[in-house]
């Protein structure tokens, strides 16, 4: 449930609330709005008195929140959630644009792209280190080679980089170097892993499961919020239907629903979502009109060599062009898209 305070609620009242419930076995998660303190109490299978809190000095009303995932529902936080990235801050009014290759496969590849991307207006690099193939003997990435090439691209170009992390024994090591860790979909419901990442503190970008429901989704988002990491970002990457043509389907409504049910920022992916470069700008553009927060964009200056995902890759002109069109449509939905 939540206990709403009132706006002259002490923190005496406060601390009391929380003692409170923490005597009762559960956990909490103290909100501090603009207007006044929310506070989140999760309980532990044993019924809570609802009436007891709604007695406690400085309670305004006590909210019970039905749906199974707590921390992430906008019962539990009615405003968006932002918070900085880099320069920028995702959440707000901004779009953020995340690119870069799939995998990276050298020093000179990352370097280059990474100079592109923020050239053609990218405010987060991305780039995968270790990677999840479908087969073993595909490309399985540099590892933390692939780390320390992305570390020193970002401080040649001032970009921030997200990169995927597959095990929990790694989350300390990408910490180190990555300023987000991606959660990938074939590991959307790892829990170990989602537990580690969690208590990291660090942000984090989950990647919707292939064959996950959206409430499964939030429910793992739920695993990373319950550690006290609020810096969590949803991410849209296709979903397996009967289709083929294109190597996911993108559930646009996935997009709508999430930002209804979370306050939680959502990215699209459009190029996992796709497949195909080609489908890459108008599922860019459909996923701003939609209400994305940002998106995650593939691009490699040869994308007919890629070591992954070349396919569904963007060549950094196609990608900068990109980005200026998408800057009108984030203008027609009040949003923007900053240098
Ligand atoms: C990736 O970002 O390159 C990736 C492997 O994505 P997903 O987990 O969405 O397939
Ligand atoms: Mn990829």
């Amino acid at each position: 449930m939540i206990v709403i305070m009132n706006p002259q609620a002490t923190m005496r009242e406060k601390s009391a609330v929380i003692a409170w419930a923490e005597d009762n076995g559960c956990t909490v998660h103290l909100s501090e709005g603009s207007e006044r303190a929310v506070i989140g109490v999760i309980g532990n299978g044993r019924p809570l008195l609802r009436e007891q809190a709604e007695m406690m000095a400085g309670v305004e009303r006590v909210v019970p929140v039905l749906k199974p995932f707590k921390i992430a529902s906008r019962e539990f936080r009615a405003e968006d959630s932002s918070f900085p990235l880099g320069n920028h801050t995702v959440g707000g009014e901004e779009l953020i644009i995340m690119a870069g290759p799939c995998s990276v496969e050298s020093r000179s590849q990352i370097i280059e792209t990474a100079h592109a991307v923020k050239e053609a207006g990218a405010h987060v690099l991305r780039g995968g280190a270790f990677k999840p193939r479908s087969s073993p003997y595909s490309f399985q990435g540099l590892g933390e080679e692939g780390l320390q090439y992305m570390a020193e691209a970002r401080e040649q170009t001032g970009l921030p980089f997200v990169t995927e992390v597959m095990e929990p024994a790694l989350v300390p090591l990408i910490c180190e170097y990555a300023d987000i860790l991606q959660i990938g979909a074939r590991n959307m419901q790892n829990y170990a892993l989602l537990h580690a990442v969690g208590k990291s503190q660090h942000p984090v970008l989950l990647k919707r499961g292939m064959s996950s429901t959206i409430e499964e989704w939030l429910m793992c988002a739920e695993y990373v919020l319950s550690h006290g990491n609020t810096r969590v970002m949803m991410c849209e990457r296709g979903i397996r239907t009967f289709e083929t043509y294109t190597r996911n389907t993108f559930d646009i409504n996935a997009i709508a629903v999430a930002k209804h049910l979370s306050h939680l920022p959502v990215i699209a992916d459009p190029s996992h979502a796709t497949g195909k470069w080609e489908y890459v700008a108008a599922a860019s553009k459909a996923a701003i009109a939609a209400g994305a927060d940002g998106l995650i964009i593939e691009v490699h200056p040869r994308p007919e060599e890629a070591m992954s995902d070349g396919p569904q890759s963007l060549k950094p002109e196609k990608f900068a062009k990109l980005v200026q069109e998408m800057k009108a449509i984030a203008l027609a939905v009040g949003r923007k898209i900053e240098a």
